[in-house]
């Protein structure tokens, strides 16, 4: 558990933090938590209930899957992963029939790596506007993965595009106030360049 950087993060003015859990204990999950850090970041469903605790706040940051929803609505707090049409259904349906408005965000694709998930870039507008028809969805921003390089410069400037992207929905749709990127490695980059929402992992509980 690094201390040092739990204390750290609190101090940042008009960032949240997600302290990413995957692969850590319940045990772990409580130590962070009593030091002050309460949202946590699931990727996998099966993983998620088995640690899903109501005493703290909980992402799902992974891609999800349509056929998943159903066991996790009512127990998030936001979906940060939501990239398809398909999937805004079935959240839908299900957050309908818990008669909630679920928070999410939209996952854009910024690296151009093969592997990742994530709508196009080009599509997000057009996407927000779609959302519109969802009553029982409530888009809160975006989410961004940037590419896994060693070029700072590089991650920057996806992170300068994807503020560009965020200034451009909040003007029209006021809900959005949410960017969610930064990471481990990248964290303090992505600050600087407009996140208000860090997903830690690694340099957290190791
Ligand atoms: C694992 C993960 C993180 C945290 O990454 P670290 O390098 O462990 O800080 C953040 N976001 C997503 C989507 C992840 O899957």
């Amino acid at each position: 558990m690094n201390r040092e950087l739990i204390e750290k993060l609190k101090t940042l003015k008009d960032v949240k933090v997600v302290a990413v859990s995957k692969t850590r204990t319940k045990e772990q999950i409580d130590e962070v938590a009593s030091m002050g850090l309460c949202v946590f970041g699931e990727n996998r469903v099966q993983e998620f209930l088995e640690k899903y605790d109501p005493k703290y706040t909980w992402h799902i940051i992974g891609h999800l899957q349509t056929n998943k929803v159903k066991y996790i609505i009512g127990k998030v707090d936001m979906i940060q992963s939501l990239d398809s049409i398909k999937l805004a259904k079935e959240i839908e349906k299900y957050a309908k029939k818990e008669n909630l408005i679920q928070k999410v965000l939209v996952e854009i694709k910024i690296s151009d790596d093969e592997l990742k998930t994530g709508l196009p870039y080009e599509q997000a507008m057009d996407f927000l506007k779609e959302m519109q028809n969802y009553p029982h969805i409530l888009v809160k921003g975006f989410m961004c993965v940037a590419t896994l390089t060693q070029d700072r410069d590089f991650n920057c400037k996806e992170f300068d595009q994807m503020k560009i992207l965020f200034d451009q929905a909040k003007q029209q749709y006021p809900d959005i106030d949410t960017l969610s990127m930064g990471m481990s490695q990248d964290y303090e980059e992505a600050i600087a360049h407009g996140s208000n929402m860090v997903r830690i992992g690694r340099s957290l509980f190791e």
